[in-house]
């Protein structure tokens, strides 16, 4: 089937002119994130293919100068939006650099016929290349998002070589803008497919990026940026299973920071919040790799220890503690000393024992070790 090549550019205009519209006007409202720039990418988009539609009515300048400076535009504008979906320092100059360079390229070469078809090709191609490349090397995982802007980017390279090889076969003159003939009307669907498939590429990642940020926080502690309550009783759930099916002891303890009001009360609220994290950095700095840490509740974490019976986590803990007394926090060039108590529980569970009962177990243990005294360890009967 061959279609009229003017009609299949006026299509592809008013696509990408339709789906600009929505994600710019979706875009004023999340400005943080690539919507925006893909919108902006797909108005140069569609102002190209106008352009191209006036092919043979309008001076060359705007047919194909304009045309195609705007469609390196548009692909300079998806390549922003990549670096910023993927929370990165944009590189402004370089990516807006092409388009500069193909309009002057374009404007010196007006005259000529295939010298400029092989300039405008070639420099598409390039900025396809450098998408497939920035693509491949931000991909947080290469999930839908990913394959769609690799799909994009790969048609759109098969594209353009159509049109190197006509102008190296001789046969440019079957690749004019107003020619309507079978090889047009293919690169002009494939220019289609491309528009949409960084479009829909681009939101996609868009909504991939939320949607990661969504489980990093309803999983994390705002403060501190260990695991919160509800990822900690979780990875409890998990813990236990693991243990109970391969009857191996799980260490389960309770750690509570002494006087923490006081800290608070003496050296006001940012300097706790601060000794909250850096209890949690010398905590981390010393676990291992399948232990599990939680913020359980204001200043009291929960700790599990897969694999440990009670004389190693009695042993660890004991280590933990007298590492955090050598290792004073610090706030506003003071020396804030802190220390813990810990209630622990340790075993193989059985049926009957559940996070709540663990729980329970290792706080009965936790408010004897206060009561002698803190800064110690308790061992649950
Ligand atoms: P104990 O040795 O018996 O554990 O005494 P404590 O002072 O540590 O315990 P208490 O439960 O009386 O006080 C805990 C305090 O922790 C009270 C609360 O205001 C404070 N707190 C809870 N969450 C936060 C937080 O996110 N930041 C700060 N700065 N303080 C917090
Ligand atoms: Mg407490
Ligand atoms: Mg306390």
């Amino acid at each position: 089937m061959i279609a009229h090549t003017p009609t299949l550019f006026a299509a592809v205009a008013l696509v990408a002119t339709i789906l600009a519209f929505c994600l710019l006007l979706v875009g004023q409202f999340n400005r943080g994130d690539n919507l925006l720039l893909t919108g902006c990418g797909l108005l140069a988009h569609a102002l190209a293919y106008v352009c191209y539609t006036l092919f043979g009515h309008a001076p060359l300048w705007v047919s194909y100068v304009l045309a195609n400076s705007l469609l390196s535009l548009a692909l300079a504008f998806y390549s922003a939006s990549l670096f910023r979906v993927r929370e990165r320092p944009v590189p402004w100059r370089p990516i807006f650099a092409i388009p500069l360079l193909m309009l002057l390229g374009l404007i010196s070469l007006l005259e000529t016929v295939e010298p400029r078809m092989l300039l405008a090709a070639l420099v598409l191609m390039l900025q396809c290349v450098l998408i497939l490349y920035w693509a491949r090397q931000r991909a947080l995982h290469k999930g839908r998002a990913h394959l769609l802007l690799v799909i994009g980017a790969g048609i759109s390279l098969v594209g353009l070589g159509m049109r190197v090889v006509a102008v190296l076969a001789g046969t440019a003159q079957e690749m004019r803008y107003d020619t309507s003939n079978l090889k047009q009307t293919v690169s002009v669907a494939i220019g289609t497919a491309t528009v949409m498939m960084y479009s829909i590429g681009l939101v996609l990642m868009a909504k991939e990026r939320s949607e990661s940020r969504l489980q990093h926080l309803a999983g994390h502690d705002v403060l501190t940026g260990t695991g919160n309550r509800r990822a900690i009783l979780e990875r409890f759930e998990f813990e236990l299973e693991q243990a109970r099916v391969a009857q191996y002891s799980l260490a389960v303890a309770m750690i509570d920071i002494d006087h923490f009001k006081r800290i608070n009360d003496v050296h006001g609220h940012l300097a706790g919040d601060e000794v909250l994290c850096h209890c949690v950095r010398q905590l981390q700095q010393r676990l291992r790799e399948g232990d599990s840490l939680g913020r359980y509740g204001g200043e009291e974490f929960l700790l599990l220890l897969p694999r440990t019976e009670g004389e190693g986590a009695l042993a660890a803990l004991n280590g933990l503690r007298e590492a955090m007394a050598r290792n004073p926090a610090r706030f506003a060039g003071l020396e804030i000393e802190l220390c813990f108590s810990v209630g622990l529980w340790c075993g193989v569970p059985g049926e009957d024992d559940t996070p709540a009962r663990l729980i329970a177990k290792a706080d009965a243990a936790l408010y004897l070790a206060k009561a002698g005294g803190r800064n110690a360890v308790r061992l649950a009967a």
